[in-house]
């Protein structure tokens, strides 16, 4: 067994032997044996005897005397214990070092304490070990360290031999209490001893065998060598005082047994001011009074007692209130580890779950997690409490907040986690459910109000977030609250919204854009199907309400294109204002649909002067110009008529087109129009991401090196070269038709 200097040696609190059987106890634990070892199984003892859990509902007793003195024996009768008693043959001391029993006794009915633990001392005057007075003093400790009454178990006819081994003992008592106590007397715990005087005749009334016993302690006393400023104390400062006789157990059987059974039923509690001392001098008084407790919590009295006894075997210098600290640190400790068994069983899944997320970097929401928290830390900081508390108040205090500390560390851990999990499936689960709105909303085909979508989905969002928040919350843990992470999951649904509500800008653009092509579409075309007819040509004569010239194409086109996008402007501005754009993102929304817009009538137009389109419509307006008279009506070409005449002119009239729908430009300014002015600079407010997806625009993007100009170009030369070619051709036959229908006509 080692006897190692401090308390922390062995573990072995709680630690149940479970094979450890009653039986195996009879007779109660050597709790130090005559080599002085203690014993590491008082734990395992006190587990069988069920003390362990009783915190402060025990008791400690000694007896002290003589050898054979009687003192097992009248343990045995008191307490029902089995200690080891001399047999009348051998007369050979029997108890060794100290043993221990609980009381055997039926308490209740008895009205005995619960949980007395009796100490049986080994005899002090020892015939056997008369050399070793180093034993006396230390058990003499180890008792006054544990016990709260000690009984002093002497016969009649030793009282008043103040000489006597009895008067050796006391003294050594009276010297460890003052060793032991009186540097920290605040802390100062009362003793009883009690006499038991044994054999007692009844020719001296106890009265008198008490007060002789009461001057001989006084006289004691007064010859202990005393701390400085303790010189003046009296015995009756530190200890009380009982006293009982006892008749002769062999002389007066019965009449011991009925003194012993009503001696016995004194070990009950009692309540006395604290502040009164003295004597307990009515034979019926209780023994166990609260200020004679040792207030070591009963699962930590093993440890206790092992490290007092430590102390004491290796000579230091025995320090209650630090012994008590050093315990209470231990205990502490151990029940922190203990408790912390079931919160690890609780939370640790939860800690993996997250982990696991962490690592596939999914975020789960666990539910019932903020039940699960609640209920762990209530359960641990309970538990802790529970079992903790009964020990030294300071460690305790310290240790609770250590607990506290790591539990809350790992809570806290769990509840942010969660948070985050809850922005990050909120902010997903916001934008989804808008971009569902919204499309809900586009096939029903009904205008959708979007900032109202945003609007009430943020709301949702919020409040999702905040009940799953609120549902984690930690009672009574200062750092369970979540204001900034609502904070920042607010400014995200925010940053989300703005996304959200840009992305519906380019939806609105595209429709808005696809409305001015399909307007385009129609409007344009149907000028340019004009063209087919020659009668609004130039060669028509000059008068009033003429129908609209070719040479103002342009004009028209340009009209039309700027009134339709302004229509559609008005349109986008409109909508865009409904779900709360920004006079800037309007702005730009506008400039990117008049761009836009311009590359729609481009293509339009490109569409329009592609080679067969074209072709054909000068083709038309040739044979409108050339097969019909000024009136509308379809000529019938004779051989005599100037068909070449007319088809020269026809031919001409419509070559002039050509040039005309080379250049977009206006007929007043003979320029073109005004694209970069009518576009405008590009809003301060512009993003990158706005400017992406846009074409540039010669004379407008300079730094496309493009001009006006060229933007504003139609055909180029060469195709102008090459159409004029493929048309003079189409004319051509046309003409040989013409000439071979005349020829024809007159033939018939
Ligand atoms: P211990 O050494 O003080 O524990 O003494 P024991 O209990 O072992 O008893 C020593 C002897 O004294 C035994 O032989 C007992 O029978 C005897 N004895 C016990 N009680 C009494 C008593 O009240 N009076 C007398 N005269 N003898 C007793
Ligand atoms: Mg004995």
């Amino acid at each position: 067994h080692p006897s190692a200097p401090s308390l922390m040696m062995n573990a072995h609190f709680a630690s149940v032997g479970e094979d450890a059987s009653t039986e195996e106890y009879e007779h109660g634990i050597q709790v130090i044996d005559e080599d002085k070892l203690f014993n590491g199984n008082l734990s395992t003892y006190l587990n069988v005897e069920k003390i362990i859990p009783a915190g402060f509902n025990y008791h400690v007793i000694s007896v002290f005397g003589s050898q054979s003195t009687g003192k097992s024996t009248l343990l045995n009768y008191l307490f029902g214990t089995q200690f080891g008693v001399m047999s009348e043959q051998e007369r050979r001391q029997t108890t060794k070092g100290i043993w221990m029993s609980k009381n055997k006794r039926e308490e209740a009915s008895r009205g005995m304490a619960e949980n007395i633990l009796v100490m049986d001392v080994e005899g002090t005057d020892g015939r056997e070990r008369g050399e070793d007075q180093d034993f006396e003093r230390k058990s003499a400790l180890f008792a006054l360290a544990t016990s709260e009454v000690l009984i002093v178990n002497i016969w009649e006819h030793q009282v008043g031999l103040y000489q006597g081994a009895n008067m050796g003992l006391l003294k050594t008592v009276f010297e460890v209490n003052l060793q032991l106590f009186v540097k920290d007397s605040k802390t100062m715990p009362r003793s009883l001893l009690f006499f038991v005087i044994r054999d007692h005749l009844g020719t001296t009334p106890l009265t008198n065998l008490q007060n002789t016993l009461i001057q001989d302690l006084s006289k004691l006393w007064s010859t202990i060598s005393k701390p400085a400023g303790l010189e003046n104390s009296r015995i009756e400062d530190y200890f009380d005082f009982a006293f009982v006789a006892l008749p002769h157990k062999i002389l007066q059987p019965e009449k011991f047994e009925q003194e012993v059974d009503k001696l016995g039923r004194r070990f009950k509690e009692g309540y006395t001011d604290p502040k009164k001392s003295g004597l307990l001098d009515e034979a019926s008084l209780p023994i166990f009074l609260p200020q004679y407790h040792r207030r070591i919590p009963a699962d930590g009295f093993p440890v206790y007692a092992e490290g007092i006894w430590d102390q004491i075997v290796n000579n230091k210098d025995l320090d209650l209130p630090t012994q008590q600290e050093l315990l209470a640190q231990f205990r502490c400790d151990e029940i922190s580890r203990e408790v912390l068994i079931a919160f690890d069983e609780k939370v640790t899944p939860l800690e993996d779950t997250q982990a696991e997320d962490a690592r596939s970097g999914k975020s789960s929401i666990i539910p019932e997690l903020g039940a699960i928290m609640n209920a762990a830390r209530t359960k641990v900081l309970k538990d802790f409490e529970t079992n903790a508390s009964r020990y030294h108040k300071g460690v305790y205090a310290r240790k609770k907040a250590e607990l506290e500390g790591k539990v809350d560390t790992r809570l806290k851990a769990l509840f942010q986690k969660q948070l985050s999990a809850a922005h990050k499936s909120g902010v997903e689960a916001f934008s989804n459910a808008v971009s569902a709105a919204v499309k809900g909303g586009q096939k029903k085909g009904a205008s959708y109000d979007f900032a109202q979508i945003v609007e009430s989905e943020k709301q949702n969002a919020l409040s999702k977030f905040e009940k799953e928040a609120q549902a984690i919350l930690v009672e009574g843990a200062a750092w369970s609250t979540y204001k900034q992470e609502l904070n920042l999951y607010q400014k995200e649904l925010d940053q989300v919204s703005s996304r959200l509500r840009r992305e519906e800008m380019r939806r609105l653009a595209t429709r808005v854009e696809r409305w001015v092509r399909s307007r385009l579409d129609e409007s344009i075309g149907l000028e340019f199907n004009k063209l087919g007819s020659g009668r609004g040509g130039s060669g028509a004569p000059e008068h009033g309400d003429r129908p609209p010239s070719e040479k103002d194409l342009w004009d028209r086109v340009w009209t039309i294109f700027t009134a339709t996008v302004e229509d559609a402007e008005k349109r986008f501005t409109d909508r865009a204002r409904s779900f709360d754009a920004s006079p800037e993102e309007v702005e730009v929304g506008l400039w990117r649909l008049r761009r836009k817009s311009w590359g729609v009538l481009r293509a339009k137009i490109e569409e329009e002067v592609m080679e067969g389109n074209i072709l054909l419509k000068l083709r038309e307006n040739f044979e409108d110009k050339f097969r019909y008279d000024e009136l509308g009506v379809p000529r019938i070409w004779r051989p005599t008529d100037d068909i070449e005449g007319q088809y020269t002119k026809a031919r001409e009239s419509t070559i002039t087109l050509i040039p005309l729908l080379c250049r977009f430009k206006l007929s007043k300014t003979s320029a073109p129009p005004p694209l970069d002015a009518w576009i405008g600079d590009a809003p301060a407010s512009v993003s990158p991401a706005d400017e992406e997806d846009l074409t540039p625009i010669g004379g407008v993007d300079d730094e496309e090196g493009k001009s006006l100009e060229e933007e504003m170009t139609i055909l180029s030369d060469t195709k102008q070269a090459d159409l004029l070619i493929r048309f003079k051709k189409t004319a051509d036959g046309v003409y040989v038709e013409a000439k071979r229908s005349a020829i024809g006509g007159m033939t018939q």
